[in-house]
């Protein structure tokens, strides 16, 4: 097992990622205060994991709420059932909600947990690579709004983050390409090294070998979490980990969510963002192409969709959180490892990247 640590003062947090670790009672109640607990889970993560989770919980007073699954479901009323369980059940103050399942699963469980009696205990199961390497850390909580995504929500630290990284042999193979898609960006925005052991390992983790697993969850994490103990309310540079980010969205709320992943869109923005760097000398072709060449042996598409125009990209991107007084900042990198967000980058190079042919890229 691995540990390392989310330092944010006294709302600093370890991550354990490891191997079975579900099975380890021990470590899931070292984070427990009270006797109650409440599961929030999935239907179909719910099936294969809470039984082992309940097993380890055993003494506690448990509450298991099984939410239906997907993003179409990250909102208040689903919400409201996470409320529902642990009112019904009377959970008091010191009870601790544990999120088991991913990244719609985390955000939901843990704004829960901001809100229940102004704030319990809570501990992150992330079940998908991604919600691994991304959603569980960092504290953003929250829900969607039929007028935009994640637009209510709350910081709020969990109290762990317990990773088994043999949950992964379940998930579907396309899931864990997307996963990939942000642990390559880890690299990409500020690990170059991490680039190199990619580059060597990228096929034993999609075979998922465990200790390839762990180990490319850990440095991700540790990226993760130091750019968050920098900056954990995005004034600065937490927002260098939206690399791609702003490419993508763009590319999922065109095509409707649902139709492209999230890691997937990040893939195809990542190479546009990759090749607007290039445009503007700050990285070379080489460098482009070592992005390109680990996201699609992550079997992740580099080709933004045919149908998309430059308009369409303009539109979908002026509305990106990162637009501050009319500016659309993006993040772009000055080299392998070294991103940087910015407003500094003449228009018309946005608009030739937007035009360019992607296909026509030979990494
Ligand atoms: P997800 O939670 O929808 O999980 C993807 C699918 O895999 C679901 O159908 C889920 O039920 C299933 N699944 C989960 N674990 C499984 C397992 N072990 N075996 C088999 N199936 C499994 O999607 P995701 O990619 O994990 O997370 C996406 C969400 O995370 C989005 O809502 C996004 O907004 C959010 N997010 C949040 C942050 C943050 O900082 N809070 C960061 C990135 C993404
Ligand atoms: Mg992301």
């Amino acid at each position: 097992m691995q540990s390392l640590q989310v330092e944010l003062g006294d709302r600093s947090y370890p991550i354990y990622i490891g191997e079975r670790l579900l099975e380890d009672g021990d470590l899931l109640k070292r984070h427990i205060r009270g006797k109650q607990v409440a599961i929030v889970s999935n239907e179909t993560v719910a099936p294969l994991y809470l039984e082992l989770v309940l097993r380890a919980l055993a003494g506690f007073s448990v509450t298991s709420v099984v939410l239906p699954d997907g993003e179409a479901h990250k909102n208040w009323q689903t919400l409201q059932l996470i409320f529902d369980g642990l009112l019904e059940a009377r959970h008091d103050r010191r009870t601790t909600v544990v999120a088991l399942g991913g990244g719609v699963i985390g955000d939901m469980a843990g704004f829960a947990a901001a809100c229940y009696q102004r704030g319990v205990d809570f501990i992150q199961v992330p079940t998908t690579l991604l919600s691994q390497v991304d959603s569980s850390v960092g504290g953003k909580t929250g829900i969607n709004h039929p007028l935009g995504k994640n637009m209510v929500g709350a910081f709020y630290q969990p109290q762990a983050v317990i990773i088994d990284t043999g949950t992964l042999v379940t998930l579907p193979p396309r899931e864990l390409s997307a996963g990939l898609a942000e642990v390559i960006k880890y690299g990409l925005i500020c690990d170059a090294p991490f680039l190199d052991w990619l580059d060597e390992h990228l096929d034993d983790l999609r075979a998922l070998r465990a200790e390839s697993l762990t180990e490319a969850i850990r440095r991700s994490c540790a990226a993760k979490a130091r750019v968050v103990g920098a900056d954990e309310r995005e004034a600065g540079v937490r927002a260098t980990l939206n690399l791609g980010h702003t490419f993508g969205h763009a590319i999922e709320t065109h095509m409707g969510y649902g139709c492209w992943l999230h890691g997937e869109a990040v893939a195809a923005g990542t190479v546009m963002a990759l090749e607007l760097s290039r445009r503007l000398g700050w990285i070379d072709v080489g460098a482009r192409n070592r992005g390109v060449r680990l996201l699609q042996r992550a079997g992740l598409p580099v080709v933004p969709p045919m149908e998309m125009q430059p308009e369409d990209f303009l539109r979908h991107m002026a509305v990106d959180k990162k637009v501050l007084d009319g500016q659309l900042r993006l993040v772009l990198l000055q080299g392998l490892g070294k991103a940087v967000v910015t407003a500094d980058y003449p228009r018309t190079v946005l608009e030739d990247t937007l035009t360019a042919d992607y296909s026509a890229i030979q990494a």
